[in-house]
């Protein structure tokens, strides 16, 4: 099992990591300082597989447990989840000595993170992320949002969990197109941060992609140590935690004009990597050979490098809303070497066009 510290001062919390360390949860809840009842917040497909172990294992630690399932799905994360989560919080007796479990994917970390925060003012709480998004970014670094129907993640707040406890053998049960769109990030990882986990991602797609356990280890826990590190660095994200958002300003407007139903999210950040690489050699920054190296791996893993049917006119309409809608100005992360990126506020409309005219067809 190895331990990262994300240092935050008094918010200051561990992340576990390893195979078949579930055993470790009770131990955490003790360590919280929580001493009321516990809500085990998950989701309909993670109940049925997940939730009857998590549980039993809190009840046999002496503790009282309630599990709070939402039904599966983006479209559930939303305020009126946050809400019933609540009603079933007090009918269950949980007060401010409570503590929630999440136990799921991104939507349970975010959506239970959120009612966390929200119920009496803030109780603690524990993520145990089941996906490879959640295991690799979501459930570190205390970002707890639900959506409203005119944007993503706008209801929100920093509330930073108690402990992260990634079991990595979660992961047998994540379908394949969720583990690939994963993994997206670990790639993105490996290119702000570390040329090293990039090329182990480029020589390890085969026993990766078969779930090999012990060939994930690795990358899950280099992606914890750099959000924990650009987390404990900037926590509200000032300046360098927007690193994490490579090929997001492309990826998020990607998704916001597909409508959010044809690629998942990291599909579409594969996709706005690629064009943050064109837009990299746009602007003088790396040569073909970075953009094509990080086709390839992105490619390894069967994600996306392009999507035939983008408009380039409504992208960049949906950058521009995205924009306005965190009254932000336009931020472009690229890269200048693998490994390294650095932020540009000063990118023409021309050169953003020409980015997304290269992922149109581009491999
Ligand atoms: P998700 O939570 O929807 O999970 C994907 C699917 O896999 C769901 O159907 C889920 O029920 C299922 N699932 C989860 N674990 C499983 C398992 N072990 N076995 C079988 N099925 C399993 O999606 P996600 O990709 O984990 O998370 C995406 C969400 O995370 C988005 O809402 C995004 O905004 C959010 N996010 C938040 C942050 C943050 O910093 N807070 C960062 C990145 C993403
Ligand atoms: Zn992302």
């Amino acid at each position: 099992m190895k331990t990262i510290h994300v240092e935050l001062g008094e918010r200051s919390y561990p992340i576990l990591i390893g195979q078949g360390i579930l055993a470790e949860l009770p131990a955490l809840i003790e360590q919280s300082g929580a001493r009321g009842t516990i809500a085990l917040v998950t989701d309909t497909n993670v109940a049925p597989l997940h939730g009857a172990r998590v549980e039993a294992l809190i009840r046999g630690a002496g503790r009282r447990c309630v599990t709070c399932a939402m039904p599966a799905g983006e479209e559930h994360k939303r305020l009126a989840q946050v809400e019933s989560f609540i009603g079933q919080f007090l009918e269950a007796g949980l007060d401010r000595a409570g503590l929630v479990v999440a136990l799921g994917g991104g939507v349970v970390g975010d959506t239970a993170g959120y009612a966390a925060a929200a119920f009496m003012r803030g109780i603690p709480f524990v993520q145990v992320p089941t996906t490879i998004v959640a295991q690799v970014d979501s459930s570190v670094g205390g970002k707890t949002a639900v959506n409203h129907a005119l944007g993503k993640n706008i209801i929100g707040a920093f509330h930073q969990p108690s402990s992260v406890l990634i079991d990595t053998t979660f992961l047998r049960t994540l379908p394949d197109r969720e583990l690939r769109a994963g993994l997206a990030e670990v790639i993105k990882h490996g290119v702000i941060a570390d040329e090293k986990l990039f090329a182990y991602m480029e020589s390890n797609s085969a026993a990766i992609l078969r779930k090999d356990l012990d060939a994930l280890e690795y990358p899950i826990v280099r992606s914890c140590e750099i959000k924990a590190a650009v987390v404990a660095e900037d926590e509200h994200e000032h300046g360098a935690r927007a690193d994490l958002n490579y090929g997001h300003t492309f990826g998020h407007a990607i998704e916001a004009v597909s409508n959010y139903t044809r690629f998942l999210h990291g599909e579409a950040i594969a996709i706005g990597m690629n064009a943050a690489g064109h837009l990299a050699r746009e602007l003088g920054l790396v040569d073909d050979s970075f953009v094509s190296r990080q086709a390839a791996c992105i490619w390894a893993y069967g994600l996306p490098t392009a999507w035939e049917e983008l408009s380039v006119d409504a992208t960049l309409a949906a950058m521009k809303h995205d924009k306005k809608a965190r009254a932000g100005t336009l931020k472009f992360i690229v890269a200048d070497r693998m490994g390294h990126v650095i932020h540009r506020t000063d990118v023409g409309e021309d050169q953003a066009r020409r980015a997304l005219g290269a992922v149109q067809a581009s491999r």
